[in-house]
C-alpha cells in the first residue's frame, strides 16, 4: 500500500516540509494544495517544493484549490477568479449568484483548462488530485439554473428544467461534474499523458441524501482520463470506528473504482492522538487491501509536538504497509 501525506497550508509552509523526512519514514507520495490566488503569484516556490520532493523521492501531486471555488467545498478558499466573474457563477435554485463557478459556463472551462494546463507545465509532478468538484446543494437549495445550464438540460431534455431538484435534474448534474471531470483530465494530459487524475467524491457526513452531482462515484471511476479515486474516510467526525468506516470504503466505492480498472486511495485524518489511532489505521488498511492511503496532514501528524512520540512505530508500519 502507497501512503501519501497532504501539504495543505500554503506556500509559506512548503519550506518547513521535510521531504527527505517523509522518505524516511515512508511516505510515498505528497499532495500539495495549489492555491489560486497563491499560485498565480508565488508558483515558483511551489515548483521548487515540487522539484525538491521529487529528489527526496517522493511522488508529488497537484491539488488546485480555490479555482473557480468549484474545487474543494471550503468556504474560506477565496478565488480572485470568482470575484472578477460574477457572470460565470452558479444560480440556485432561488436565482441567487453564488460564490461557486459554474462548469457549465464555457469561459469558466476555458479559464480553468488553461490554468490547469500552465500548473502541468510548472510543476513536474505525478498527477493531479480534483478534490470534490460539485454543485451547490444545501437546506434544500440547489444549483445550478444559470443561462447555460438552462439551455444545456433543454437541450439534453427536451423541456425547461424543473423548479424541483428531480431525478432528471440529479442526473444532469452528475453529467456536468463528469463533463467537467473528463475536461480538467483532458487539460493535464494534453501536457504529459502520463499524469494521472484522481477525483475526490464529497465525503458523506451525515445520513440522507448527499447531492452535489460528484455522488455517481462509478461515473467518475469510468471518466476517460481518471485513474482512479481518492475517498475520505472521515470516521471520527461521522462517529464510526475506524474498522467499520475502512471497511465499508472497501466494499462500497474501491470495489466500484476496482471493476473500472481504477485504484483507489482512501483519505484519513490523522494525528499523534491516541484516538486517532493513526498507526493501526495504516495496519489495518495495508491488511484490507487498499491500493493506497493520504494521510491528512503534515500539520496535524508531523509539526504535532507530540509527533517524536509516535515516529519509530509511524515507520515500522508504513516500511511495512508499502513492503
Ligand atoms: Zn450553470
Amino acid at each position: 500500500m502507497n501512503v501519501g501525506i497532504w501539504v495543505t497550508n500554503g506556500v509559506d509552509a512548503l519550506k518547513r516540509v521535510d521531504t527527505a523526512l517523509l522518505r524516511n519514514l515512508g511516505f510515498g507520495g505528497v499532495f500539495v494544495a495549489c492555491y489560486e490566488d497563491e499560485v498565480r503569484w508565488r508558483v515558483d516556490d511551489v515548483a521548487s517544493f515540487v522539484r525538491r520532493a521529487k529528489a527526496d523521492g517522493l511522488d508529488p501531486f497537484a491539488v488546485p484549490y480555490g479555482y473557480g471555488r468549484f474545487l474543494d467545498p471550503d468556504p474560506l478558499i477565496e478565488s480572485l477568479y470568482v470575484q472578477t466573474h460574477p457572470d460565470a457563477c452558479q444560480t440556485d435554485s432561488r436565482g441567487r449568484r453564488l460564490r461557486k463557478a459554474c462548469p457549465n459556463n464555457p469561459q469558466f472551462l476555458e479559464w480553468f483548462s488553461s490554468s490547469v494546463r500552465t500548473l502541468a507545465w510548472l510543476l513536474e509532478c505525478t498527477g493531479f488530485l480534483w478534490d470534490q468538484p460539485g454543485f451547490h446543494y444545501a437546506r434544500g437549495q440547489w444549483s445550478c439554473r444559470c443561462g447555460y445550464c438552462a439551455r444545456l438540460f433543454r437541450a439534453g431534455y427536451g423541456h425547461e428544467m424543473p423548479r424541483e431538484l428531480t431525478d432528471e435534474v440529479i442526473q444532469f448534474r452528475c453529467n456536468s461534474v463528469t463533463m467537467f471531470t473528463l475536461a480538467a483530465a483532458a487539460a493535464i494530459e494534453s501536457v504529459d499523458r502520463r499524469l494521472t487524475s484522481l477525483v475526490m467524491p464529497s465525503p458523506h457526513l451525515s445520513s440522507g441524501q448527499h447531492l452535489t452531482g460528484n455522488e455517481d462515484v462509478q461515473r467518475l471511476a469510468s471518466c476517460a482520463g481518471v485513474s482512479g479515486l481518492c475517498v475520505m474516510v472521515p470516521w471520527q467526525e461521522l462517529g464510526w470506528d475506524m474498522e467499520h468506516a475502512l471497511r465499508e470504503a472497501a466494499e462500497g466505492p474501491a470495489r466500484v473504482t476496482h471493476a473500472c480498472d481504477g485504484v483507489c486511495a482512501v483519505g484519513v485524518n490523522c494525528s499523534p492522538r491516541p484516538e486517532d489511532r493513526t498507526i493501526e489505521t495504516i495496519q489495518f488498511a495495508a491488511r484490507l487491501g487498499i491500493d493506497a492511503m493520504v494521510m491528512a496532514d503534515y500539520t496535524t501528524l508531523i509539526e504535532s509536538p507530540a509527533f517524536p512520540l509516535i515516529r519509530e512505530p509511524l515507520a515500522e508500519a508504513l516500511h511495512a504497509a508499502s513492503s
